[in-house]
């Protein structure tokens, strides 16, 4: 019996003979090939980890802009960019930039089913450098660290 690669289900008589449903040649081959190169290149192996809420504490999922369907959507694999927000009842604060590679049919940000690899986006040199200004300002490196700091991202080490 010839059966979906992707859900595992019974071959339908006029389907392709590898996947049962146009969902599931699409999420099939996410699955299989992954990201693309291009996004491998802009994300580090991390992955977002849990996403979950207990109490209304925890962390969530939502889109870079307030556009809610702004995703910048990449054209060759598929993948989407998302925030990880730490959330206390609603989103407070950002904590990592995620492309996120949805396996099955993407609902949105109300999305809970969490079938998903996802990778975290590099951060470019100059947000690096405004995390590192800040951190100088509210005292938490010294000025020699700082310096340090500063030579390490601008030589691109
Ligand atoms: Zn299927
Ligand atoms: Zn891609």
């Amino acid at each position: 019996m010839a059966i979906c690669q992707n859900c595992g289900k019974r071959l339908p008589p006029d389907s392709d003979g590898e996947y049962c449903s146009k969902d599931c040649s699409i999420f099939g081959k996410r699955r299989k090939n992954g990201f693309c190169k291009k996004c491998m290149e802009e994300t580090t192996d991390e992955s977002a980890g849990r996403i979950y809420t207990l109490n209304g504490i925890g962390t969530t999922l939502r889109s870079a802009s307030s556009e809610l369907d702004d995703y910048d959507e990449c054209p060759n694999c598929g993948s989407i960019v998302l925030l990880k927000w730490f959330s206390f009842v609603k989103p407070i604060f950002p904590i990592d930039r995620y492309r996120y590679l949805p396996l099955s049919r993407w609902k949105g940000i109300t999305d809970r089913s969490k079938e998903f690899i996802a990778r975290r986006i590099k951060l470019n040199p100059l947000r690096k450098l405004e995390i590192l200004v800040a951190m100088k300002e509210s005292n938490e490196i010294s000025e020699e660290e700082f310096k340090a700091e500063k030579n390490k991202i601008l030589t691109g080490n």
